[in-house]
């Protein structure tokens, strides 16, 4: 069967002219999923009888089942767990911002990276997810809230550099105007910081945010608490993410969270404002490590953390400390999908 959900407009009129029905076919099939959130054939009223029987004989659309929803107590962030044809699952967030809907996609399901603060990680990595597996999680927020999905974050689990041609394969469709007409601005892309591929996404032509994970001011530190750390020098990925700023000219920005006792003294916020102050335009946004109890980590003092923000702000770089959505519903780092295993183990 072919799937067609991941398709762009190309490929799916590629796959239709070659079943001798008409190029423009093609569109309104585009249009019934990513516009009309409708995925059943026989629903595809505008389409003729002989393609719907052709399309259903040859094609899937495969939509993830959605296993639970969540919805936060400000009604402002929901999750969603998800499961794909091979009983895998992954989750998907969506984050209701001043400037729209943003949504948070997994890109692999699992994590081989082993950073000892993210719960994705805990079991490693099971597969990297398919292109239409990453636009299926925004594609199910839209139909859910039949609202326009304005801007993509993969910040979900997984390294999506790890995972480098399925995931700008689903940043390129969910940019076409035929699917969700995402402009590349509005997109992030978190990575622990994969170097080549980072020369690699520099090149590629569109300009999304790249957001590193920073999480240390040094090198003995970060290989603590990232085991990438190991492979690759600090000194490396800044230049990395210096180029990727140099070629795209955006602005970048490095999540550091912070740990108590790890990565959150004053002599680590003068070494943090240190090692960015030369990245013009970056920002830092600083997140409190959202605890629990396999981490065992926990967020520094508010007065802490305010501190760390002055001291790194007083480099002359922009730095936020990261508003903390979703805390209630486990919507964090891979925390709902462990809960949902739990309980169905009880
Ligand atoms: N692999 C990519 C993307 C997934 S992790 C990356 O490393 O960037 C994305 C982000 O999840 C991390 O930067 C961090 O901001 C957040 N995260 C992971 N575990 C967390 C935790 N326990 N508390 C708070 N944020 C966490």
């Amino acid at each position: 069967m072919i799937e067609l959900l991941g398709k762009n407009l190309t490929e799916l009129q590629a796959v239709i002219t070659e079943a001798k029905f008409p190029r423009f076919r093609a569109k309104q099939i585009m249009d019934y999923i990513y516009k009309r959130y409708i995925f059943d054939f026989d629903a595809m009223q505008q389409l003729p009888g002989d393609l719907r029987e052709w399309l259903k004989a040859n094609c899937v659309i495969s939509v993830p089942k959605v296993i639970t929803e969540k919805t936060a107590p400000d009604g402002l962030t929901k999750k969603l767990l998800l499961e794909m044809a091979d009983g895998n699952r992954v989750e998907t967030v969506l984050m209701k911002q001043q400037y729209g809907n943003s949504v948070c996609v997994s890109s692999q399901v699992g994590c081989a990276m082993g950073c000892i603060f993210c719960a994705s990680t805990t079991d490693g990595l099971y597969r990297n997810l398919e292109t239409h597996e990453i636009v299926a999680q925004v594609l199910l927020f839209g139909a859910l809230l039949k609202e326009r999905i304005h801007s993509i974050v993969v910040m979900g689990a997984g390294e999506p550099l790890q995972n480098y041609t399925n995931t700008i394969n689903a940043l390129r469709l969910l940019h076409e105007k035929e699917a969700f007409d995402i402009g590349y601005r509005r997109m992030t892309l978190s990575t622990c910081g994969v170097v080549e591929n980072i020369y690699l996404l520099a090149d590629e032509g569109i300009p999304i945010t790249l957001a590193l994970s920073l999480h240390a001011p040094n090198d003995t530190i970060r290989r603590e608490i990232m085991p990438i750390g190991a492979h690759y020098a600090l000194a490396d990925v800044l230049a990395a993410v210096k180029t990727y700023y140099e070629k795209t000219d955006r602005r970048v920005t490095f999540e550091y969270i912070l740990i108590d006792g790890v990565n959150s003294s004053i002599d680590n916020a003068h070494e943090l404002g240190a090692l960015v102050k030369s990245f013009p335009n970056c920002n830092v946004n600083l997140i409190p490590v959202n605890g629990n109890e396999h981490i065992k980590l926990f967020k520094p003092s508010r007065r802490q953390t305010e501190a760390f923000r002055n001291i790194v702000a007083s480099y002359g770089v922009s730095v936020t400390v990261r508003k903390e959505m979703g805390d209630a519903i486990q919507a964090a780092c891979g925390q709902l999908k462990i809960q949902q295993a739990k309980k169905e183990a009880e």
